[in-house]
């Protein structure tokens, strides 16, 4: 273990979304992977072991994972942190243990997302929403919850916010095109989605039109005042591997020229100076060709940490309608996790 590194665990280590911390924190600056739990079915075997077969990404499994014994999710893990990417069935009360132990919990999961002291947070978005652990810490005393939002929430809102910023935010109309890997391994059947798209994911739409709201919302005496805005989404699972893809339109709050809506997303840029090792820098990237952002090409922009938006245009029907597209387990899982970490080292509470 190196000097200095924060201790931190991975609740889940072995899901899709598991592997992701493993593979994100192998050369962390800041943290040290030092625990890998899961079920009761992968505990006290080396992670390699039970990782054969279900090791998806691409690079190899870092070789000091490869040896740790995979333990159970109980709160006498050796970290200061943990981050959860626990199945939702599970993930509720295991968060909760471990915060009420005096751990940190940086979750993916939905279950804590909409707690009224809970941080629902996206650094660049809603970094004063940390303001709400102390009225959280009433309950939970040392240890706290924070969460990332739902992996096409993330995308979406990143966007919306320098939109919100400039010129006011009435109505968005979102349909979205996620990807396979949002659905966790083995996912959806290949008979289901070869040559086919499948409009329907369960309880999304449903964090597609609340979530948002909170984000783009204040902490105000102690409380999160939800944003004013009419919202409307559909959710489509496709044929791709990793990388959301959205159509969204918008109503602005005051009229707006194509190119400050352009240049409102090119100058957010809200975590410069900062320094946080895995912030995208610009978090928006702007493609200017007529054909992008596509899954398979921009997934990856800022090693998946940045958003990419494109074919931005006047609506008919609404101000403006552009893409948005972001990497599903790194920013939208993971990576958002391990980017809310860092803040909350960055401000000290950690
Ligand atoms: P996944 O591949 O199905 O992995 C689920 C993990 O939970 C596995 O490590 C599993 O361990 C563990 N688990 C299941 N039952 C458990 C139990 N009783 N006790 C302890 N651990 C248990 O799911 P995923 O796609 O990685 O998603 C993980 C979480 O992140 C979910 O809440 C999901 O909604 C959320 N999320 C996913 C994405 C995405 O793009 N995939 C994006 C944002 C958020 P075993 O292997 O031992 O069963």
């Amino acid at each position: 273990m190196e000097m200095n590194k924060i201790k931190a665990g991975i609740l889940g280590a072995t899901g899709m979304v598991g592997q992701r911390f493993v593979e994100l924190l192998q050369e962390h600056p800041w943290f040290e992977i030092t625990e890998l739990a899961a079920s009761e079915k992968s505990a006290n075997k080396s992670y390699e072991e039970v990782m054969e077969g279900r090791w998806k990404v691409s690079s190899d499994i870092p070789e000091k994972a490869r040896k740790m014994l995979v333990k159970e999710c109980k709160p006498n893990l050796d970290c200061r942190i943990v981050f959860s990417a626990l199945d939702s069935s599970v993930a509720g009360h295991i968060e909760e243990e471990f915060a009420k132990n005096g751990y940190i919990v940086s979750s993916n999961s939905k279950n804590h997302r909409m707690d009224e002291d809970v941080p629902l947070l996206i650094p660049e978005v809603n970094p004063e929403h940390l303001s709400i652990i102390k009225q959280q810490q009433k309950r939970t005393g040392k240890g706290f919850i924070v969460t990332n939002p739902n992996c096409s929430a993330i995308g979406l809102v990143i966007a919306l916010k320098p939109l919100q910023d400039a010129f006011g935010l009435k109505k968005v109309f979102v349909t979205t095109m996620q990807a396979l890997s949002g659905a966790g391994y083995p996912g959806v059947a290949s008979l289901d989605i070869l040559d086919n798209v499948v409009p329907y994911i369960g309880e999304e739409e449903e964090k597609m039109q609340t979530e948002p709201l909170k984000l783009l919302g204040k902490a105000e005496d102690n409380k999160f005042k939800f944003a004013d805005i009419k919202i409307t989404a559909q959710c489509n699972r496709v044929h791709v591997k990793d990388g959301h893809l959205e159509t969204v339109n918008v109503e602005l709050g005051r009229k707006a020229e194509p190119e400050d809506v352009k240049k409102a997303f090119q100058n957010f840029n809200p975590l410069k100076g900062l320094s946080l090792p895995s912030a995208p820098n610009p978090p928006i990237i702007v493609r200017e060709e007529l054909n992008r952002p596509q899954p398979k090409y921009d997934r990856d922009a800022g090693n998946g940490m940045a958003v990419s938006v494109g074919r931005i245009r006047k609506c008919s029907i609404l101000d403006y309608k552009f893409l948005v597209l972001s990497h599903n387990t790194i920013r939208g899982a993971a990576g958002a996790a391990i980017l809310n970490a860092e803040l909350m080292k960055a401000k000290g509470l950690i």
